[in-house]
């Protein structure tokens, strides 16, 4: 397996660190989890044919996550892709593909739709809302296992994926908290991919510190639960927010060469 973290920013701007995406390969096919800023021209750079791809996953629908998606999907295919693409997210992820499709895009849809230089199918997807405590999709040689975590509860929901493939596997979390279902996914798995979105003392201190976990309590648990490598993820770069500071706080948990920085582009094979 490999992964491709494509995008290692957060919610603003920053030409260095696109909107959180990941490439999870397995095999020849390739998983994409996310699909926030920047994700599909992140994937021309990492030659990922995005067109080819299958199977997308959402964490949830903050827009952090999900705003390159329509684009996704329709230059897919415009390049030719020619089946119904298959999407798997919390709730609400049929409704949100139900908006962006038949809704805000029905008519560009609409105006390509029968055109000789489209496929029938490349327009077409299944959505699923995973709505399942626990719920496993299997592939050609590999499994999804899916658990709801806490982000902003009540108002969205909130998944991590643990891809397992031959005897190994890579955790993919999105924002969230720590909790009981997220430390038992990721228990003893070869890479967790996790944010790491603001220092500390400003989670334990803010009002919306209760949607992240810190970095210190994320290499606390990390370490406790036997993740071999953690690649920190969706930094919130912007004044009086750093990234090295941030990772030396999850270091003073979960030290040496299994803590790896993530920048746009990282590959790592598993
Ligand atoms: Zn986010
Ligand atoms: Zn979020």
């Amino acid at each position: 397996m490999k992964l491709i973290l494509l995008g290692s920013g957060a919610v603003r701007c920053d030409l260095e660190r696109w909107g959180p995406a990941q490439i999870v390969r397995v095999g020849q096919e390739n998983l994409l989890f996310d699909c926030g800023r920047g994700a599909t021209m992140r994937m021309t750079e990492a030659g990922v044919p995005f067109e080819a791809i299958r199977r997308v996953f959402f964490t949830h629908h903050h827009y952090d996550h999900n705003c390159d998606f329509p684009y996704f999907f329709l230059t897919g295919w415009v390049l030719k892709r020619n089946f119904p693409l298959e999407i798997y997210g919390p709730r609400g992820t049929e409704r949100f593909c139900r908006g962006l499709f038949e809704v805000a895009y029905e008519d560009d849809i609409n105006s390509r739709r029968h055109h000789p230089l489209y496929t029938e199918r490349g327009c077409e997807y299944v959505a699923r809302d995973v709505l399942e405590d626990e719920w496993t999709l299997a592939g050609d040689g590999y499994t999804v296992r899916m658990v709801h975590t806490l982000h902003k509860p009540h108002i969205l929901d909130n998944l991590a994926f643990r891809v397992e493939a031959a005897g190994k596997s890579i955790v993919v979390a999105g924002d969230n908290i720590i909790t009981p279902a997220l430390m038992d996914l990721a228990a003893g798995c070869d890479v967790l991919v996790h944010e790491c979105t603001f220092p500390t003392e400003r989670i334990e201190n803010a009002k919306w510190g209760s949607f992240h976990t810190s970095p210190r309590a994320l290499g606390k648990w990390a370490k406790e639960r036997g993740v071999k490598r953690l690649v920190l993820k969706h930094f919130a770069v912007q004044p009086g927010v750093e990234v090295e500071p941030m990772a030396q706080e999850v270091r003073a948990e979960f030290g040496g060469e299994g803590l790896i920085v993530g920048r746009d582009l990282l590959e790592l094979d598993v």
